[in-house]
C-alpha cells in the first residue's frame, strides 16, 4: 500500500502524545472514523487481521477456547513474513540446552533480552516472552511442526538458544497452522483486506469490529468480543520507515510487500498507543545494486564481514543494530561475507538452494586461495589474505581487537574452497507498533487499555526494545498471539 506523505505525517501526528484527544477526535470524525455502521454484514465473537504465525496462533487459541472465530487475511495467501522466514526460534527449553551442555534458563533469557533491547522493552512483556517461549514450542509439536534436534546461536542471537523446524524454514509453521485450522474448521479468508478498525468513538468505547475490502467492496464485520491485530510490521513500507529513520528509505527488503503497516496507523486512528517506531532492523541481506544474495552468515561462527578495503570492521557476532550501523559506514554500504567449505556446508544446512543458486547469479564465488578469492570480487588480494590470516590466529588466541567473543572464536577459515559473497544492509524487522499490557489488550495514549482490541506479533511495540535479538520474533508471534487469542475469546 502507498500512503501519501500528507496521511501518513497526519497519522505521526495523531499517534503522538502531545497532539492531545481534541485533536485525533477532531480528525477521527472528519475522516469519518468514528462512524458506526447501520448495519453490520458478518457477526462474529473474534475477528483477527492477518494470517501470518502471530494471527494463526491467535485464530487458533480463540476458536478452541469455543470463540467464533475468523482470520482475515488481505494477501490471496496466508502465511505472511513467518512463511518466508528462517523460521529460527530462541527457546530456553532445558531437555535442550541440558542436552547440548549450554548453561540457559528463561530468566537469562529475559535478562540478555532486555539487555540487548537498551532496557527499552517492558521488562513484564519480556519476561512473558521469555517464559512463554518453551511453552511457544510444545504448542507448535501440538499443532504439527517437527523440529530439527539441537540449538544453535543464530545470527543476532547472542546465545545457543535457537532451533529450526525440520524443514528449516517459517514455511513449516504456516504448513502446520493451515492444516490444523481446517482441522478444527478454523475460518481463514484470503483476499479480505482490513480497512479500518470500528470504535464506538475515536477516543472512547469498545472496539466494535472491522471494515473489511472484499474484491473492492466495502463491508463491515461486528466482533462481539475482540478484534486481534496480528498485522505484522511495516519494514516493506520504505516511506514509512524513512520517516523514522531517513537512512533506510533507499535500502533493500527482506520482507513480503503485505508488510506496509496500515493496520498499525488503523490502531493510532482511534487514539491507540505506538512505540518504539524507530527502532527498525536491518540485516545483511542483498547488497545495493544486487537482486539476488548468498546467506553464509546464519551459523555464524563460520563467518567473517570484511569491507571494500578488505578488512574486518565489526564483531560478526555483536547486536544487530551494532552491526547495522557499522555496516552503513562502509565504502558503498557493501561488503563481504567469507567463509570456507566447511562454515558454506554448515550454512547450507538452512540455504542450501539459495547458496548454490548464488554461486550462478554472480552473488557467491569460490575459490582454492584466499588471494583468488579476492581478486574474483576486485577486494586487494594482500590485503583479504592478512585479514584472514589474523582472524585464524584470533581462533587460537581466542582474543579479537574488534569484540568478537571467545564462543564465536571457534573455526577457522582454512579449509578450501573458500566462498565470498557481497551483501548490504536491508530493512528487516519493526520492533515498534502498537502497546500492549500482559493481556495483550492494546493500549490508548494515557495508558488505559482499549476495551475489545488486541495485538500481537510485529504489529505491537515495547517487546523487543531497540534491538530485536535474532530467534526472538518467532518466539514473540506464537507466544503473544495464543495470550491474545485466549484475552479475545474471553472478551
Ligand atoms: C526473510 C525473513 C527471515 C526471518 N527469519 C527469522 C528467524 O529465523 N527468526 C525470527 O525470530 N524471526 C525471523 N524473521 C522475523 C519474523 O519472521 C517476523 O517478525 C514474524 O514472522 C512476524 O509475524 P507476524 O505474524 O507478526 O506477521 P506476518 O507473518 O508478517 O503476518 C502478518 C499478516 O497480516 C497480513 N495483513 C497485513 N495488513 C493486513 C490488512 N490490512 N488486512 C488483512 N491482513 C493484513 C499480511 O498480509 C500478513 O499475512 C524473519 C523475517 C524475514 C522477512
Amino acid at each position: 500500500m502507498t500512503i501519501s506523505r500528507r496521511s501518513f505525517i497526519s497519522g505521526i501526528v495523531a499517534g503522538s502524545a502531545a497532539a492531545g484527544a481534541a485533536f485525533a477526535s477532531d480528525r477521527a470524525n472528519a475522516a469519518g472514523l468514528c462512524s458506526i455502521p447501520t448495519k453490520w454484514d458478518q457477526t462474529w465473537d473474534v475477528i483477527v487481521i492477518g494470517a501470518g504465525g502471530a494471527g494463526f496462533a491467535a485464530g487458533i487459541t480463540a476458536k478452541e477456547a469455543g470463540a467464533k472465530t475468523v482470520v482475515l487475511e488481505k494477501m490471496p495467501f496466508p502465511g505472511g513474513n513467518t512463511m518466508v522466514s528462517g523460521g529460527g526460534l530462541n527457546a530456553a527449553v532445558e531437555a535442550d540446552y541440558k542436552a547440548a551442555g549450554v548453561e540457559d534458563s528463561p530468566q537469562l533469557h529475559a535478562k540478555q533480552t532486555l539487555a540487548a533491547g537498551d532496557y527499552r522493552a517492558d521488562p513484564e512483556l519480556v519476561r512473558m516472552l521469555a517464559e512463554g517461549a518453551p511453552k511457544s514450542v510444545e504448542w507448535l509439536k501440538k499443532i504439527g511442526v517437527h523440529f530439527r534436534p539441537g540449538i544453535y546461536q543464530i545470527y543476532g542471537g547472542l546465545w545457543p538458544r535457537c532451533r529450526n523446524p525440520e524443514g528449516q524454514s517459517g514455511s513449516d509453521y504456516i504448513k502446520a497452522c493451515v492444516q490444523y485450522a481446517k482441522k478444527i474448521s478454523l475460518d481463514v479468508k484470503t483476499g479480505h483486506k482490513v480497512t479500518r478498525i470500528i470504535r464506538q468513538e475515536p477516543n472512547a468505547g469498545r472496539v466494535l469490529g472491522v471494515e473489511v475490502e472484499i474484491d473492492g467492496k466495502k463491508e463491515n464485520w461486528r466482533a462481539m468480543k475482540g478484534v486481534v491485530a496480528a498485522a505484522g510490521g511495516y519494514a516493506a513500507n520504505a516511506q514509512m520507515c524513512a520517516f523514522f529513520d531517513p537512512r533506510l528509505e533507499k535500502l533493500n527488503t527482506t520482507n513480503q510487500p503485505c508488510s506496509t503497516g496500515e493496520v498499525l496507523r488503523s490502531i493510532q486512528d482511534i487514539n491507540g498507543l505506538a512505540v518504539g517506531m524507530d527502532y527498525i532492523q536491518c540485516i545483511p541481506w542483498t547488497a545495493p545494486g544486487y537482486k539476488n544474495v548468498a546467506d553464509v552468515f546464519q551459523a555464524i561462527e563460520y563467518t567473517i564481514f570484511v569491507n571494500k578495503e578488505g578488512k574486518r570492521y565489526v564483531a560478526e557476532d555483536n547486536r544487530r543494530d551494532v552491526i547495522r550501523d557499522a555496516t552503513l559506514a562502509q565504502t558503498d554500504q557493501t561488503v563481504y561475507q567469507v567463509t570456507d567449505v566447511v562454515g558454506f556446508e554448515e550454512n547450507n544446512k538452512f540455504y542450501n538452494e539459495m547458496n548454490h543458486a548464488a554461486l550462478k547469479n554472480g552473488t557467491l564465488f569460490a575459490a582454492d586461495t584466499i588471494e583468488e578469492l579476492a581478486k574474483k570480487v576486485k577486494l586487494p588480494p594482500e590485503v583479504l589474505k592478512k585479514t584472514v590470516e589474523e582472524y585464524n590466529a584470533m581462533v587460537d588466541s581466542k582474543k579479537d581487537p574488534l569484540g568478537r567473543t571467545a564462543k564465536m572464536l571457534s573455526h577457522k577459515i582454512a579449509k578450501a574452497p573458500f566462498y565470498i559473497g557481497p551483501f548490504g544492509m536491508c530493512r528487516h524487522h519493526t520492533m515498534g507498533g502498537a502497546r500492549i499490557d500482559a493481556k495483550a489488550r492494546v493500549l490508548d495514549r494515557e495508558g488505559k487499555v482499549i476495551a475489545g482490541l488486541y495485538a500481537a506479533g510485529e504489529v505491537t511495540g515495547g517487546i523487543h526494545g531497540t534491538n530485536r535479538v535474532g530467534g526472538n520474533a518467532i518466539a514473540d508471534i506464537f507466544t503473544f498471539g495464543r495470550i491474545a487469542g485466549k484475552s479475545a475469546a474471553e472478551g
